[in-house]
């Protein structure tokens, strides 16, 4: 089957219409592509009232029965699984392409990729970055895995909400350069919390501050583009009280997942081991819904 006229305003299926899957979904329907969306919370779907193109499903089935792509942009594996094994893989057509952009543990999606096989379905591991703002504007990253055949077949519709899409390798290396980065972007936040509470307490001006770092050798992405300290970048999340954006909550689950992966491979992961215990605490403080820059208003209190 030649797939490539098909993604071209193929009918898609997408089930999570968080704070990522909404925009991913408008930036499909900007190009015409139907979209038939679920989610298990209907005030989601207020959001496309608007929308040429979509069509709500108010049960998961009808999601699977429009479409030849089926887009899961899910909170975590144990959901990814029970919408998969209760609903896609019994009711899709042959051929489904099923693109799991969520970001869940690495044997959950190999053990579901296999079972697709079986079912002539294509599962797909394809997480993002790029957070919220990439997800609106259409810039994220995709880290995907699958065999190559597959990709070409898919890439064309992530394009249309994601600027990088790169092959990372088979089933479940998508996953594993996601945890890598995110392990990475949890521990650089923590950093760049502890820059900016220290310097703000020695009695340096933030903005000052800030730009020094973003010309020195600390600058990375948490510093230049979502700094935790609220006043310095409009529009991002510590601008905006901690809300939106990218959860504390599923950073502390990115981060049990890289420690699992790194179990099994025995890799040593000292400071992942610090940054999880450290998110732990800030969820257990009520803070798990704040987005996870929230770090920096936690040091501060304390
Ligand atoms: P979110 O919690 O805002 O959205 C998840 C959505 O899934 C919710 O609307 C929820 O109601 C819905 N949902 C839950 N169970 C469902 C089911 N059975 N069927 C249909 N819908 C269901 O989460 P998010 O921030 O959009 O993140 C989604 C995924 O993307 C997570 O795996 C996360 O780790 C990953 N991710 C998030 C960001 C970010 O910046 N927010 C960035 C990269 C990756």
């Amino acid at each position: 089957m030649v797939y490539l006229s098909l993604t071209r305003y193929a009918s898609i299926g997408f089930f999570g219409l968080g704070n990522m899957g909404k925009h991913m979904v408008i930036n499909l329907l900007k190009v015409n592509h139907n979209v038939t969306i679920f989610d298990t919370d209907s005030k989601t779907f207020d959001y496309f009232k608007e929308y040429k193109h979509v069509n709500i499903a108010n049960k998961p089935e009808y999601v699977i029965q429009q479409s030849d792509f089926i887009i899961l942009m899910l909170p975590n594996g144990d959901i990814v699984r029970n919408v998969c094994q209760s609903n896609i893989f019994p009711l899709a057509r042959k051929g489904t392409f099923i693109i799991d952009c969520s970001t869940i543990d690495l044997r959950t999606s190999k053990e579901l990729a296999k079972i697709a096989q079986n079912e002539k379905l294509h599962f797909i591991d394809a997480p993002v970055s790029g957070g919220v703002i990439g997800a609106q504007q259409g810039t994220l990253t995709f880290m995907v895995g699958c065999e190559l055949d597959d990709f070409k077949s898919i890439k064309p519709i992530l394009a249309k909400m994601g600027k990088n899409i790169v092959r990372a390798g088979t089933n479940g290396s998508g996953l594993a350069a996601k945890i890598c980065n995110n392990l990475l972007a949890a521990i650089s936040m923590i950093g760049t919390s502890e820059a900016m509470n220290l310097g703000i307490k020695l009695g340096l001006e933030k903005k000052v501050l800030n730009e020094l770092i973003n010309s020195s050798t600390g600058q990375c992405w948490s510093s230049q583009s979502y700094n935790p300290c609220p006043g310095i970048i409009p529009n991002i999340p510590s601008n905006n009280n901690y809300q939106g954006g990218f959860a504390s909550e599923l950073m502390t689950k990115d981060l049990l997942i890289a420690l699992d992966a790194a179990k099994d491979v025995q890799a040593m992961t000292p400071l992942t081991e610090h940054a999880t215990k450290f998110y732990q605490e800030i969820c257990s403080n009520g803070l798990n819904k704040k987005d996870f820059s929230v770090v920096f208003q936690y040091l501060n209190k304390e």
